[in-house]
Formats: structure tokens, C-alpha cells, sequence
């Protein structure tokens, strides 16, 4: 089956900040079409500070560290235009950000520079086959090694789902009580 590479968030601002490039931007609104990339390649660590159990760990998200996932922005920001050019939205899209004739460099720059998060971290402790040498979790979301400890929670997702987060969270949750009373 085809799956989708970005979801497009399309929000209404009144914030000038969002708009940094415009001029007059404090009196003007815009809309922002955001590119999500429900697939990055990028892979962050969490590791361990100290052998202190208190000591907060080093998070690393390691954002935009895969070429390819900047490569992808870059298309589909050009998607965006494309839809922010089209002829019903051409009387409000006065100024478009970055503009039609930025070259696929200065869009990547754009990406560099502006792309925030959605927020959807998963796959810290990720749950795999009982073979699989890198996987934490076995399939019951038992931590392998460890007796009587059980992770439910998007950590255990083996990798982004193409959507969000929460909904599948909650099924993880509600399967790893059933994996508990062995229903
Ligand atoms: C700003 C933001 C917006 C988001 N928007 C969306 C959205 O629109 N749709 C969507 O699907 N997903 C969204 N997400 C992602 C989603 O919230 C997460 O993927 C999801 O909540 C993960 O669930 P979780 O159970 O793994 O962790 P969490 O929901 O973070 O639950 C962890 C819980 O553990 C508790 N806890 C932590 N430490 C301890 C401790 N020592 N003792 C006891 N309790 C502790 C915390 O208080 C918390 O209640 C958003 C996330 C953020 C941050």
C-alpha cells in the first residue's frame, strides 16, 4: 500500500515572528504551511551522564543529521508553494516564504534555519524480536535481562508511525494490561 510521506499542517497566524522575512510583518497575518516529514531518517541518543540514576540524561535529538530528511523538506516545501501559488490562494499570498524562485540550496537553508518539531519522539527503548540484538523490549514489552519490568509507552515503538503519536500510545498501554493479566 502507498504511504504517505509528509502531512501538511496548515495554521492561521497573527504572530510576526512566524514571518520573519516580511516586511511590515507585525501588521499583517499570514498562514503557514507546515511540511511534516512522517519518516525522518535522522536518529538521535539518549545516553547516560553519569552511573548517578539522578542525573538527567544527554539527549541528542540529532534533527536534520540525515541529508535525506532535508532533501525531503526541501520537496515538499516546494509542494507548499505550489498550493500557496495556486490561483484561488493568489489574491491573499502577497509574499511567500521562501519565495517561488529560491533555489533548492536556499530552501534547504530555509529547512536548516526554520524547521521546528512536532514532538512525536519515539523508539528509545524499542521493542523487536526475541533475536534481534538491538532491541530492548521483547515482543510482551518485557526489558530484556531485567525480571518483572515492563515498558507501555511510545518509547516501544520500533519506529515512527506515519501519523501521530498519542492514539497509539494509548493501544500500547491498553495491549501491555492485557499482556499483564495474560487475557
Ligand atoms: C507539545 C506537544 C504536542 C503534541 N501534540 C500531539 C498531538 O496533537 N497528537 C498526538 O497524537 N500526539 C501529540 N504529541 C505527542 C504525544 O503527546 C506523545 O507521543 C504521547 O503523549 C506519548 O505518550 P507516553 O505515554 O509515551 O508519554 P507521556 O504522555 O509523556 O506520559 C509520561 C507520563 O509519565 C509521567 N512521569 C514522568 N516521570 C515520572 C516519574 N518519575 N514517576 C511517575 N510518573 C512520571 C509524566 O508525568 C507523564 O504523565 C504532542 C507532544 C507534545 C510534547
Amino acid at each position: 500500500m502507498p504511504r504517505p510521506y509528509f502531512e501538511f499542517l496548515l495554521s492561521y497566524n497573527t504572530d510576526a515572528s512566524y514571518f520573519p522575512d516580511v516586511p511590515d510583518a507585525a501588521e499583517r497575518s499570514g498562514v503557514t504551511i507546515g511540511v511534516v516529514n512522517l519518516q525522518p531518517r535522522s536518529v538521535g541518543t539518549v545516553r547516560l551522564a553519569s552511573a548517578d540514576p539522578l542525573d538527567s540524561p544527554l539527549i541528542d535529538p540529532a534533527y536534520l543529521s540525515d541529508q535525506a530528511d532535508v532533501d525531503l523538506l526541501v520537496k515538499g516545501l516546494r509542494m507548499a508553494q505550489q498550493v500557496a501559488a495556486a490561483p484561488a490562494l493568489k489574491p491573499w499570498a502577497e509574499n511567500i516564504v521562501p519565495a517561488l524562485d529560491a533555489t533548492d540550496e536556499e530552501v534547504a537553508q530555509h529547512v536548516r534555519d526554520d524547521a521546528a518539531i512536532t514532538f512525536h519522539s519515539v523508539g528509545t527503548v524499542r521493542m523487536g524480536r526475541v533475536d534481534d540484538p538491538d532491541a530492548v523490549l521483547d515482543p510482551q514489552l518485557r526489558v530484556k535481562g531485567v525480571q518483572g519490568l515492563r515498558v507501555a509507552d511510545a518509547s516501544v515503538m520500533p519506529d515512527l508511525i506515519r501519523g501521530h503519536t498519542v492514539a497509539p500510545s494509548v493501544f500500547i498501554g491498553w495491549r501491555a494490561a492485557d499482556l499483564i493479566t495474560e487475557r
